[in-house]
């Protein structure tokens, strides 16, 4: 998803989006209107104590953008730069990455404007109990079930379902989503989504004729989504990993690389980088290497129209959250190239998420074989349906991928009609 910054408005893009795909949908003005919208907003400001003995008050949102579909779904980001905007554009975001793998929720997404780096441990944790708290009257496993994202993690939805959990009186496992696996978390969330990029890159793969065995791979950011993406590109498809990268820089081996062996040499230096027997490059270069598939997994804007003319590889499958600017997206399918676009390429963690939430409403565990068997048939399931758009319509599979997602949104709501 794009840049954020000073005049950059995520919700208008958002906006503008919806507006691209109504036309190719032909949807009448009352549809386009509410798809333009987000259904619910909740803002609070609220004191924590600090570790000082000082009172400091907060802002936290929560945005539910769309039910018709579902409880909505989405992450939330402790940042000083959260917005009410930019929750509203991510809540929209997730309600479309939602119905691409046609799992049964409405998009949500929520914030903190803080700086949890200058804050000490007991801070955060009093900053999310009591912001659970001010949101709890809109939360719950039918309504709106939250999970990790920018600066928050595994430990946060803890504390998060432990405070929904004190306020019902029993245990709400399925309140939250991307918990411990002690608390109700799920075998194989932690690889999801790097996973379920594997898997589109597989299928586009076989469209375009292209062997993955032994084919050129870079992958940029070999943290939770380039790492299991590399990792499974390696060990399931046999492709040759020839560059990875980390904000510190990148390595090159033309080769190969044994990505557990990176992993190794990360764990025990802290970087990909001093990797034995590997050539040092830079995050630039790695993009433009000579490949046959691009994994970006790192962070917004890294392909823009400064270098999209550069790009070599065949297939570039988006591991990040908007790693391609719009103007980049226009010259890469003018040339050829397959972008899997963010809504489709990283929705495997959302659809294990789902697969969490589901174990805990049935109380019923499933073991690792059977998540990722199913993810791997949600995720080759949506691949078909977005490059089955793309090719009848003519469309970019991003265009192709948000007229799938807001084609089922459109049909939710028609079948449910307007209330009262
Ligand atoms: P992470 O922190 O585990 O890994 C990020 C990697 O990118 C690290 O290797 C880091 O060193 C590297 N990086 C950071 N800044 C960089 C820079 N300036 N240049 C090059 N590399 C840099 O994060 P993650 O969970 O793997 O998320 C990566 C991206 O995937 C984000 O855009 C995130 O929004 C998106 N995403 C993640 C998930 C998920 O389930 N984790 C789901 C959907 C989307």
């Amino acid at each position: 998803m794009p840049k954020r910054g000073a005049a950059f408005n995520a919700f208008e893009t958002a906006r503008r989006q919806v507006d691209i795909v109504a036309d190719v949908l032909e949807l009448d003005p009352g549809t386009r209107e509410i798809l333009k919208h987000p259904a619910r907003e909740l803002t609070v400001n609220f004191p924590v104590r600090m570790d000082g003995g000082d009172v400091r008050v907060f802002t936290g949102h929560r945005v539910q953008y769309n039910m018709a579909r579902g409880p909505c779904k989405g992450g939330i980001r402790y940042h000083p730069q959260v917005t009410l905007d930019e929750v509203r554009a991510l809540a929209a975001w997730m309600t479309w990455k939602c119905a691409v793998v046609n799992i049964p929720y409405g998009g949500a997404k929520g914030g903190i404007v803080c700086e949890p780096g200058t804050m000490s441990r007991p801070e955060v944790e009093r900053l999310t109990r009591r912001y659970t708290t001010e949101i709890a009257p809109i939360l719950g496993p039918e309504r709106d079930i939250p999970a990790p994202d920018v600066n928050t993690d595994a430990q946060t939805m803890a504390w998060l379902l432990d405070t929904y959990s004190m306020q019902r009186g029993y245990s709400v496992p399925g309140v939250v989503t991307g918990k411990p696996i002690s608390l109700g978390g799920s075998e194989g969330r932690a690889e999801a989504t790097g996973r379920g990029c594997a898997y589109v890159i597989r299928e586009a793969a076989k469209d375009l004729g292209l062997r993955l065995k032994d084919a050129p791979v870079a992958v940029q950011g070999f943290g939770n989504v380039g790492g299991a993406a590399a990792t499974i590109l390696h060990d399931e498809q046999g492709a040759r990993i020839v560059a990875l990268s980390d904000v510190r820089g990148g390595i090159a081996r033309p080769d190969g690389l044994d990505p557990h062996a990176v992993e190794a040499h990360r764990r025990r230096t802290g970087s990909v980088v001093g990797f034995p027997g590997a050539r040092p490059i830079s995050n630039e270069t790695l993009l433009e290497s000579d490949v046959d598939v691009l994994v970006p997994a790192a962070l917004e804007n890294q392909i823009t129209a400064e270098n999209a003319d550069r790009i070599r590889a065949k297939i570039v499958g988006e591991g990040a959250n908007g790693p391609t600017s719009p103007e980049a997206d226009r010259i890469l399918f003018e040339r050829g190239i397959t972008v899997l676009p963010d809504v489709l390429a990283n929705a495997g963690g959302v659809t294990v998420s789902y697969f969490e939430w589901a174990q805990n409403v049935q109380g019923y565990y499933w073991p690792l074989a059977e998540v990722n068997a199913r993810l791997e048939r949600a995720m080759v399931q949506a691949y078909r349906e977005v490059a089955s758009v793309a090719r009848g319509k003519e469309l970019p599979p991003r265009t192709a991928a948000y007229v799938v997602a807001i084609q089922r949104v459109v049909d939710a709501m028609r079948v449910r009609g307007l209330y009262p």
